[in-house]
């Protein structure tokens, strides 16, 4: 799960990370008002979604920039009314962008250097790992491939957490000294507390800045949450936003199932992880390209594999479906059940193979051939996959 800018910034001062004040805005009006309540000369302007790379996007209106300067609280209402409600397109929302709905209005800080603070959870280690360079501000993929020398890597050991020594290590690297070295010491101490408080899964800050008057400061932040782990934070999943998810996601999540989307045109229904994966693997090994990543799980009851099947065939990208059952656990026969009860429903008009083997199959296998519905059936996984891509391709 990941959370807007301005939540974020309410996570910084809960756990002491310092950053520009400021607050979230939904209309011009209210924006401008914000700005009086700074009672600042300089103001940011900041579109609020779930992407980086605002201050370089553009709007489909035409305008540019998802991050301005403003002098006056009327100049922040002008730069807040070609923002709201318009779509900002940036390098990470793809070509469809995403549309603002609020925005953030705060201090503007004067920047002395920008700097790149992130902790993750680095796979190669098992261990968050704090990741920091002093080239802040722009594309750190860029500063990673052109100039590896200038990120600096430090491990976390997750039982000891980060010490005060490799705190202080960090900002010596960076370049800090005097007071602005104990204040990024302290920075990154209290974002190592949020990190692990709050169950991050990564936490980055581009740009942290030194201003000319020697404070270490915040400005835009990025969060991501472990899902596993939001059981226990009420808080955080309070600041959800749906509007900001892909929607087959949301509609999957209600149901408890396992559904990440992508962009190709094969649905699969699978169930487990590993049996999904390779579903995913062979249908693009037989030309095809996979519309989703779906794992009904091991218990699947029959409304969640309808639930399921409603999601796939509300895509407009799906053009055919593959359901691959290996029944372990699971009863061939509830799947069978939930697709015909899902099909019958909505009104099946694409092709749709079917591979079902192992639990009551047979009982699976009657079900779907008593239901009338114009489904093919499947041999093994790849036989399953060749016929998903030639129906498909004839219906195109
Ligand atoms: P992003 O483009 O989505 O990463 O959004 P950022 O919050 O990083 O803003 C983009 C750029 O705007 C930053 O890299 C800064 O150079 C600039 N910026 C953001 N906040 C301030 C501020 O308070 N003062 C000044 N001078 N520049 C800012
Ligand atoms: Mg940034």
């Amino acid at each position: 799960m990941n959370v807007h800018e301005y939540q974020a910034k309410e996570l910084f001062v809960k756990f002491g990370v310092p950053t520009s004040p400021g607050r979230v805005a939904r209309t011009a009006e209210d924006a401008e008002a914000a700005a009086r309540e700074l009672n600042s000369d300089q103001v940011m302007v900041k579109a609020q979604i779930h992407a980086g790379g605002r201050g370089k996007g553009t709007f489909k209106s035409g305008f540019k920039g998802g991050v301005h300067m403003a002098k006056t609280p009327a100049e922040v209402r002008d730069f807040a009314a070609k923002m709201l409600g318009e779509t900002l397109v940036t390098h990470q929302t793809g070509p469809d962008g995403k549309q603002v709905n609020q925005v953030l209005v705060a201090q503007a800080v004067d920047i002395a250097k920008e700097y790149y603070l992130a902790i993750l959870m680095d796979r190669a280690t098992g261990a968050p790992m704090v990741i920091a360079s002093t080239e802040g501000g722009v594309n750190i993929e860029e500063v990673a491939e052109k100039h590896p020398d200038k990120i600096i890597r430090t491990p976390v050991h997750p039982l000891l957490g980060l010490q005060s020594h490799q705190a202080r290590s960090i900002a010596a690297a960076l370049g800090f000294r005097g007071g602005p070295f104990r204040q990024a010491t302290d920075l990154l101490l209290a974002l190592y507390r949020l990190f692990v408080g709050c169950d991050c899964s990564m936490v980055e800050i581009n740009p942290l800045v030194a201003t000319p008057d020697g404070r270490v400061l915040a400005l835009d932040a990025k969060f991501n949450f472990d899902d596993n782990a939001l059981f226990r934070h009420k808080d955080v999943v309070a600041m959800r936003d749906e509007s900001e998810e892909d929607p087959r996601e949301v509609e999957a999540s209600k149901y408890g199932l396992n559904y990440i989307g992508l962009d190709g045109s094969i649905a699969c229904l699978v169930n487990g992880a590993g049996l999904a994966m390779a579903t995913m693997d062979i249908i693009q090994y037989a030309g095809g390209k996979p519309a989703n990543f779906l794992d009904v799980g091991g218990g699947a009851s029959k409304e969640q594999v309808s639930a399921a099947f409603k999601i796939i065939l509300a895509d407009p990208r799906v053009e055919g479906i593959l359901v691959n059952i290996f029944g372990g656990i699971m009863d061939c026969n509830v799947i069978a059940t939930g697709i015909v009860a899902a099909a019958r429903e909505t009104g099946l008009k694409i092709p749709l193979v079917v591979r079902l083997e192992g639990n009551n199959v047979e009982a699976g296998k009657k079900t779907l051939a008593e239901s009338g519905l114009a489904l093919t059936a499947a041999d093994d996984l790849k036989d399953a996959a060749r016929k998903v891509v030639a129906a498909v391709g004839k219906a195109a």
